[in-house]
């Protein structure tokens, strides 16, 4: 399993610093304040990034709201990974 950034996100970059095998970027173009992703076949599941997320945007992929579904694929998207 892995976690995945919704829409919630404030694009504030505090997951990217605390995920220990860095598999969280930001998206492009960077210079336009982008949406991160979270690479769901690098995620260990440690749950650190959750835990430094001021606005509850991230979650396990099992766990997501159903308002929140539509954003899981752009975390397997951005990194080009097939669901
Ligand atoms: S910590 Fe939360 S709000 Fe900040 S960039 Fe990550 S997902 Fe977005
Ligand atoms: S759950 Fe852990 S490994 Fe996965 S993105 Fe968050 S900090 Fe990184």
């Amino acid at each position: 399993m892995t976690h995945v950034i919704t829409g919630l996100c404030n694009r504030h970059g505090g997951c990217a610093e605390v995920c220990p095998v860095g598999c969280i970027q930001a998206g492009n173009p960077p210079d336009e304040w982008p949406y991160y992703y979270i690479d769901p076949l690098a995620c260990i599941d440690c749950g650190l990034c959750r835990l430094a997320c001021p606005y509850n945007a991230i979650w396990p992929e099992a766990e997501v709201p159903d308002f929140l579904l539509a954003d899981i694929h752009a975390n397997y998207a951005y990194y080009g990974r097939v669901k």
